[in-house]
């Protein structure tokens, strides 16, 4: 007879379940030794033959292995891993590949390409949820992404929902069930009649896809995507990067200031070591990098612009940036500027990020029923500075790159030149690329506040923390030349700012802040 480990617990029944080689019967309480093992030896020829199974399966996870070229699943279909000459990875949809650094061992290959996982798996599976959550009406307080093997997908008592980032590896119909399923658990948290009749409302099929997933498990279970910690590429860049960040859910009232501004998202996960939006002043009640979603901000904006009395500019607000990472699945942005354009509005919208150019197509429409500004931020001339204090959102290089997309499409735009860093970026040189940038792209105006930045509670101490990072010594000149002050103009403040106004003169860009404000909230409908 086999050998095996018993469990006994209050279950009526024996049964007998065999995993990673070796052989375990539960059985109840109370039930003789003697039944046990007869019911066992009745058993052996099916427990040999799994056990062969399982032995078989566990030699092919121990052989799995990751390299370039190997092809690996993501929504449904299998695409190449391949070699780029720099730290990024990611998965580049236009070429349909996934992309790691070219130094990597199999191992490394592994650690990265399950990061790229739980990026993709939390871009995709948070926009299903947002998606069937509405039709649902159920709001689950957070949708995290997690390491389960077995588990696709749960549901806890305080409504989180956990999503294995595994299941980014489904088809889509596959992985909008095992959505569903969680939705329908903030309904009816069992597996009763009404929990499946609420899960076939929305996917009539959803037996079959039961099925197709069974499949994948199986499928997967050779597969040994487990990888040694040393080499865990999660480990090291998760602070840095977008892997770790938590999403929140708010429903809102207004989304349209007094002044027509709106912030789509709260949070950003653009990583600028300057940012403003992190003071405590704005009462943020999560990390600056977790998002909050605005779950409703297009129902809301739609009801406000139906009920403005006469069309006017929109404006994004500087709180954070419509094109973070999570709009490129979540689309609010997008939505938001198909209805200034449905209702004829204006459109003056801040960015730093080239997924702008995603909407260019309506922008231009926008532009051509009304007036649309693109509105670009540019601090640094210097790619490898640009980089390390704006690290996770496109190059300046990248951004001019869009400056000039806009000006073929005859849409007006406006640079921000701020902030400028005391001490690290507040150069005539610098001042002079950026200044070229501008010209070349023919911008209509920039802001520029002067060359500084401005610190406060919050802000001040990431920031700091930043200088003692990248560059060291510096802090204790900011300590010394403002103390606590709100305003850390630089000592080279006066030139730099005459300068400017001399070069925008010259190249007949507006520089006055008024003005330039005012150019963006006036109006026109054509
Ligand atoms: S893009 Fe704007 S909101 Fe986002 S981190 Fe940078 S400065 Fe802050």
């Amino acid at each position: 007879m086999h050998e095996y480990k018993l469990t006994r617990s209050n279950r009526k029944t024996l049964a007998i379940h065999i995993r990673n080689g070796e052989v375990e019967v539960k059985a109840p309480q109370k039930l003789a030794q003697a039944e046990i093992d007869k019911f066992v030896g009745s058993k052996a020829d099916w427990i040999a033959k799994n056990l062969a199974v399982s032995a078989g399966k566990k030699e092919q996870r121990e052989s799995f292995t990751l390299n370039y070229g190997d092809c690996i699943l993501y929504r449904g279909a299998k695409y190449p891993i391949t070699a780029r000459p720099s730290d990024r990875i990611g998965f580049d949809k236009a070429e349909e590949h996934f992309y790691v650094p070219s130094n990597l061992t199999s191992e490394e290959i592994k650690s990265a390409c399950v990061q790229i996982y739980r990026m993709l798996a939390k871009n995709h599976i948070t926009s299903r949820v947002l998606y069937f959550a509405k039709s649902m009406n159920v709001t689950p307080i957070a949708v995290k992404i997690n390491s389960a093997k077995s588990r696709w997908g749960s549901c806890s008592g305080w409504k989180s929902l956990n999503f294995s980032w595994r299941l980014i590896m489904a088809d889509d119909d596959i992985i909008d069930y095992v959505v569903v399923h969680e939705l329908a658990h903030l309904t009816e948290m069992n597996h009763s009649p009404r929990f499946w009749k609420i899960v076939e409302k929305v996917i009539p099929n959803y037996a079959e896809l039961k099925e197709r997933l069974r499949i994948i498990s199986e499928k997967l279970s050779v597969e040994d995507w487990d990888y040694n910690a040393e080499k865990d590429y999660l480990e090291q860049q998760e602070k840095e990067s977008e892997g770790g960040v938590k999403y929140h859910y708010g429903s809102y009232k207004s989304i349209l200031s007094a002044k027509n501004g709106m912030n789509l998202y709260r949070g950003c996960t653009h990583g600028c070591i300057y940012c403003d939006s992190r003071s405590e002043c704005y009462d943020m009640q999560h990390d600056f990098e977790d998002i909050e979603v605005k779950t409703n901000a297009v129902e809301i904006l739609e009801r406000q612009l139906i009920s403005r009395r006469a069309p006017c500019m929109i404006a994004t607000g500087a709180m954070c940036d419509p094109y973070i990472h999570l709009e490129e699945s979540l689309q609010i942005t997008r939505q938001c500027l198909q209805l200034i354009e449905k209702y004829g509005f204006g459109l003056a919208i801040l960015t730093k990020s080239s997924r702008i150019l995603r909407d260019i197509e309506l922008l231009k429409r926008i532009n051509t029923k009304t007036k649309c500004v693109v509105q670009m931020t540019m601090t640094t001339f210097d790619e490898k500075l640009c980089k390390i204090i704006e690290p996770d959102v496109s190059t300046t290089a990248e951004r001019f790159a869009v400056l000039q997309e806009m000006k073929q499409a005859e849409i007006p735009t406006v640079v921000w030149l701020s902030p400028i860093l005391p001490f690290i970026n507040d150069t005539e040189e610098n001042l002079r690329g950026l200044l070229d940038y501008c010209v070349r792209a023919g911008v209509k105006g920039v802001i520029f506040f002067g060359a500084g930045v401005t610190m406060r509670a919050g802000n001040w101490q990431y920031f700091a923390d930043k200088l003692d990072v990248h560059f060291p010594g510096i802090k204790h000149k900011y300590i010394q030349a403002f103390g606590d002050g709100y305003i850390c103009n630089s000592p080279n403040n006066s030139k730099l700012t005459a300068l400017l106004k001399s070069e925008c003169k010259h190249h007949g860009i507006i520089c006055n802040t008024d003005e330039v404000f005012r150019y963006m909230q006036e109006f026109n409908s054509r």
